[in-house]
């Protein structure tokens, strides 16, 4: 570990560029750093050669948080280095190079035409616009493109289909109990759960009565090539939204390793109690911090699994901590990488709830007076950071329940956070958050009032509208819009069975009620400049 660290903190980024015949060129994308993934297991290292791009149109094609394209860039260099010292030849197109084109479909033609390879290769992409990048790059070449299956994950996409192929709707829930069992992971050998339940959701739903005291997480040292790169794009990059200052991400494997085993021992006991709580000015509590690094592959899933087991056996880690991050990490990733691959490429599209809204102006600068958006806006910009509560229920939440188009929202999510690829921002957006697929990530939309947001955090303390009212000046516009929510959804959702309860507390609200909230909601939505309201129902 030492060795690697010692040695490139001295080091700046050098020149690579490939000398000679290439018969493969194996293109390695900026979150596929995985030295044994499929596009670069059998390479020869006389004859084949790597492809590596730093392209502006990844950091623009969606306004992207500077810390993001940050960790991309000084992941790959890290990368790159990493692939030269394992004998690998890599032409590597820097930010700065004058001929850079910009495109990922323009780099791979260049290089083809410079190497002239016999033949490309590739990892799965994570997103199917640059997937359509590349194979339309590949076809300009006129060369064969062998794109290889992502072995990261755990379930291919056969698995998944068939999975699929059983069930009207998908429930995360089954699919996580299907891979408990298959995987054999927390399973007695009679095939009973450890403990004697498959989840613990109860004792994980823990608030915080006072300010917690929660270990500092690991950082990494920032080294010279990371140096060069948050110098780059604050040049490069300036006008993109996010502040750099804390920058704090594993962009090596060996960053990644010690921020797993840092999380295993100082705030996995912790995890699963703590998992949905929220506190001002602590933006990590006793969360992971390792979604960047398992998405940029630096991490494997199945060793954050292994680590997790081994504190449970070594009794370092309670069980409902433990089943609660097993659960993220084999079921919602792995459920969610599912879906992305199986719902096919029209599902960026989807807008089920019909909602039209633009996304309101404080999304890009934290400023505003509700004190939880303030709060988890704010730490997006200083970390590109937050934790799934603070995704789902607060940043989500308000703009489903204001009305804001899924596409705009989940753009905003897409450049906004260090670890968003599409295949697993895109679901939890417009699935999970939106609710814009109609129900096929949540059987019913995740919608809260801002009575949970006080529940769960101490944010309301301090704010000047009150989670419990829903109409008037101090009326929290959570609640508000939450009730405006249901009334203007009320039929669509009265046959939901998850929604029963709650829907005939709409239908016994007074009509001139109902009227108030909807007026009153309207009103909010042009003061927070959400320009278009959403269609009633
Ligand atoms: P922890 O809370 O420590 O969880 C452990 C790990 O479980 C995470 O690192 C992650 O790999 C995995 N995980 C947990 N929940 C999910 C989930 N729903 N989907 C996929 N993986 C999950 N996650 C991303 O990795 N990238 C995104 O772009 C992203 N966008 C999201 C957008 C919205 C609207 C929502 C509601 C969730 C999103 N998530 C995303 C899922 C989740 O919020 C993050 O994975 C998690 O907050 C990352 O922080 P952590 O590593 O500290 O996670
Ligand atoms: Fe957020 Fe409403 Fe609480 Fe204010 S009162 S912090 S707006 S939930």
């Amino acid at each position: 570990m030492r060795t690697e660290h010692a040695t490139v903190r001295s080091q700046r980024f050098p020149t690579l560029r490939v000398r000679g015949a290439v018969r493969n060129l194996a293109i390695v994308l900026g979150d596929q750093l995985d030295p044994h993934a499929a596009a670069l297991t059998g390479l020869d290292a006389s004859t084949d050669a790597v492809l590596m791009m730093e392209v502006a149109g990844e950091s623009t094609h969606v306004p992207s948080h500077k810390q993001r394209t940050t960790l991309f860039l000084a992941a790959m260099r890290h990368f790159a280095i990493e692939l030269q010292r394992r004998g690998f030849r890599v032409q590597y197109v820097p930010l700065d190079d004058p001929a850079n084109t910009h495109s990922l479909r323009g780099e791979i033609r260049r290089a083809a035409k410079t190497l002239k390879p016999a033949a490309l290769r590739c990892t799965r992409p994570g997103e199917w616009r640059v997937q359509r990048a590349v194979d339309a790059a590949a076809a300009a070449t006129g060369l064969p493109l062998h794109t290889l299956p992502d072995r990261h994950f755990l379930v291919s996409d056969m698995e998944f289909a068939g999975w699929m192929a059983e069930r009207k709707q998908p429930v995360m829930e089954h699919f996580y109990r299907w891979q408990r069992r298959r995987l054999g992971i927390l399973v007695e050998p009679n095939g009973a759960p450890a403990g004697g339940q498959w989840n613990y959701d109860r004792q994980n739903r823990g608030s915080f009565r006072r300010a917690p005291q929660v270990p500092q997480p690991y950082a990494p040292r920032t080294d010279a090539i990371t140096h060069e790169v948050l110098a780059l794009v604050e040049r490069r990059f300036a006008r993109n939204p996010g502040h750099l200052a804390r920058f704090r991400w594993p962009v090596t494997r060996v960053q990644a390793r010690q921020a797993l085993d840092d999380f295993i021992r100082n705030r996995l006991p912790h995890f699963g109690t703590y998992q949905d709580a929220m506190w001002s000015g602590q933006p990590f509590l006793y969360h992971s911090l390792l979604s960047p690094a398992l998405n940029l592959k630096l991490l494997d899933p199945r060793a954050c699994i292994a680590a997790a087991c081994a504190a449970y056996e070594s009794a370092a880690a309670p069980l409902n901590c433990v089943e609660g991050f097993v659960r993220q990490i084999i079921g919602w990733r792995e459920f969610i990488h599912g879906i992305y691959w199986h719902a096919g490429p029209g599902y960026e599209a989807r807008n089920e709830l019909d909602q039209h809204g633009s996304l309101p102006e404080f999304y890009w600068t934290g400023q505003t007076d509700m004190v939880c958006l303030r709060e988890c806006i704010g730490q997006v910009l200083q970390y590109g950071y937050g934790h799934h509560i603070q995704r789902l229920m607060v940043t989500g939440n308000f703009a489903l329940l204001a009305g804001v188009a899924p596409r705009q929202i989940s753009d905003w999510y897409l450049g906004m956070y260090v670890d968003a690829v599409d295949w697993v921002t895109l679901p939890n957006t417009l699935g999970m958050a939106m609710h814009a697929d109609g129900g096929v990530v949540g059987t019913k939309p995740y919608v809260a009032s801002g009575r949970y947001i006080a529940r769960m955090s101490n944010y309301c303390a301090t704010c000047r509208f009150d989670p419990a009212q829903r109409t008037g000046s101090a009326a929290c516009p959570f609640t508000m819009f939450y009730w405006d929510f249901l009334i203007r959804n009320r039929r669509r959702f009265r046959g939901n069975r998850r929604m029963r309860m709650i829907m005939r507390h709409v239908d016994r609200l007074a009509d001139d009620e109902r009227g108030t909230v909807i007026a009153q909601a309207r009103e909010r939505r042009r003061e927070f400049g959400i320009q278009c309201p959403a269609a009633p129902s």
